[in-house]
């Protein structure tokens, strides 16, 4: 290794190395065991709810990062060679683990981002499913067989690991997202280094624990906390043969271009602004129960919420208004803990600003701000990041409350006269990641299926995630690269195909031939 680590004992020291009495520093997972930062930079983790410093988090310098890849390229042939059904073993007992402590995940999830416990225990109970897919991984990389495609000669395909993938995940899914990523690469006979998002270090920490309680060997799953020193590094080093990416969507686009630039393998999931169009046939009231949820759930942090209602005529429009109104202030907005809250915080003081800051931008380009939560105010939390619900209508395409990314609780109406009108607005979108159709009519849904420029389509689904035996990914720049995350593209990204063709018995003489070989 390359640089000096310090390993700690992770049972006298889960998640942290020192309690500084107003704060815990935490620490890297490399190699098996947590690993202390031995540089000068250090980063604050905040709890949303009360705007407190909850922990200091180290950020890696390139030398600790090539560390953490090193174990990993250390880890990789025996792990390699450990036949798919012994490692899909230690993912079932990982599996065991993670259904044993969701509530410890989903508690550790809510406390650094801010949701809501019951959704984030939601999203990790996402992430388990692709454990669980991720267990079928012998079956998943059986190869294929054609006997005789010469005479006495056959070919199989098999599918091989590729090497050190490493993983690099934004603040908003603190478990689900990785779990796209890592377990799949491992049932696939990889190792792995994640530098989860330097907002929510703690969840990756356990997780990585408990990998090594369900029997994981050292060195084939490591995180690495820090920043953009860390991804610089990941994505230079010689020993790392894939990356998979999500964030926004300046930042996948580098990390395309740049993985990409050194040879390696890459997908790069970015932003979105996901349109949901209303039709007047539409039950009005399950969209509205829909665009409750999808816009406001998560407080919007979510790369598949809904920030657009595309209402289909103005009665639409307005009976779609008249219905959100009141139910958007009516919001229950607290910390995390509070059974009674629908919508927590936001993850820091700093992105509340800029959401709050889009809110005036919105009103200052002409959209009309039906419900303004701009204001609120949480009883006992006077320093929380708390943004309420806001409803803007009369939005239009021009508009950059329309155009770009809010990734709060901003819900935008924008009107349209018909369903060719609001079809051609989604499509001219510079995201595609996801949309979805409210309509009792099959033609218009399907039509909308079929040509809507998106990569997931929810018809009366308002998040249209799909599952881990399917894959998650979107369009345009919603997505660089061309393969999405888990299911079979999964299996894709995280193996290369070998083709082997072979003549047997040895003793036939074909002779010597100089031109390309054919069936004779
Ligand atoms: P982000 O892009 O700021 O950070 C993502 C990761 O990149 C983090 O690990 C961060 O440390 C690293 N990073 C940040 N700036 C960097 C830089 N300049 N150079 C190198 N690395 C850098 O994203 P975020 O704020 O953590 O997450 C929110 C974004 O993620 C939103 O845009 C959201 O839409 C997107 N997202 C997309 C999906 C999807 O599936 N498409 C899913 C979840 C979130």
């Amino acid at each position: 290794m390359s640089a000096e680590v310090r390993h700690l004992d992770p049972k006298q020291q889960p998640l942290a190395t020192e309690d500084t009495g107003m704060s815990k520093t935490l620490t890297h997972f490399v190699n098996g065991a947590h690993v202390a930062g031995n540089g000068d930079r250090f980063g604050d983790v905040f709890n949303p709810a009360t705007g407190e410093v909850a922990a200091r988090v180290p950020l890696a310098s390139a030398a600790e990062t090539a560390a953490a890849i090193e174990a990993a390229a250390a880890a990789f042939p025996a792990w390699r060679d450990t036949p798919p059904l012994r490692r899909a073993a230690v993912l079932f007992r990982f599996k065991e683990l993670l259904d044993r402590h969701l509530d410890d995940l989903a508690q550790l999830v809510a406390a650094e981002h801010g949701k809501v416990v019951n959704d984030a225990r939601g999203s990790v109970t996402r992430g388990i499913e692709v454990v669980e897919f991720a267990c079928g991984a012998p079956h998943l990389l059986k190869g294929s067989f054609s006997e005789n495609v010469g005479t006495n000669v056959d070919s199989h395909s098999v599918r091989q690991p590729v090497g050190v993938c490493a993983g690099i995940t934004p603040f908003n899914f603190p478990a689900m997202v990785p779990m796209w990523m890592f377990p799949m690469a491992i049932a696939c006979g990889n190792s792995f280094v994640l530098k989860t998002s330097e907002r929510v270090p703690s969840t990756a920490l356990m997780l990585a624990e408990l990998l090594s309680e369900a029997g994981l060997p050292p060195g084939v799953f490591n995180v690495v906390n820090g920043d953009k020193e860390a991804v610089d590094t990941l994505l230079s080093h010689p020993d790392v043969a894939a990356v998979s990416f999500v964030g926004s969507t300046a930042v996948a686009e580098y990390v395309f271009r740049t993985g990409t630039h050194n040879g390696k393998r890459v997908q790069a999931l970015g932003g979105a602004k996901n349109h949901m169009v209303v039709m007047p046939d539409a039950d009005l009231d399950q969209a509205t129960d829909a665009l409750m949820g999808a816009a406001y759930g998560s407080a919007g942090e979510r790369c598949m919420a809904i920030s657009v209602a595309v209402a289909v005529g103005d009665e639409t429009a307005d009976a779609l208004i008249a219905r959100l109104a009141p139910r958007v202030a009516a919001l229950k907005v607290g910390p995390a803990t509070d059974p009674g809250a629908e919508m927590g915080p936001l993850i820091t003081r700093a992105h509340h600003a800029r959401v709050r800051g889009y809110v005036d931008l919105g009103v200052q380009e002409g959209a009309r701000l039906v419900v303004d939560g701009r204001d609120i105010q949480v009883p006992d939390h006077p320093n929380g990041f708390y943004l309420g619900g806001c409803l803007f209508d009369d939005v239009t395409a021009e508009m950059r409350i329309y155009q770009e990314e809010i990734f709060g609780p901003v819900l935008v109406v924008v009107r349209m006269p018909d369903f060719e009108s609001a079809l051609a607005l989604v499509n001219a979108h510079e995201y595609g990641n996801g949309t979805a159709i409210f309509t009792r009519d099959g033609d218009t849904a399907r039509t909308y299926a079929s040509r809507v420029q998106v990569g997931m389509v929810g018809v009366n689904v308002p998040i249209p995630v799909p599952m881990a035996f399917h894959s998650f990914g979107g369009w345009k720049r919603s997505l660089f690269g061309d393969i999405h995350m888990h299911g079979s593209e999964g299996v894709h990204f995280y193996t290369k195909l070998k083709t082997v063709t072979s003549r047997w018995p040895t003793g036939i003489r074909a002779g010597a031939d100089f031109h390309m070989p054919t069936m004779k």
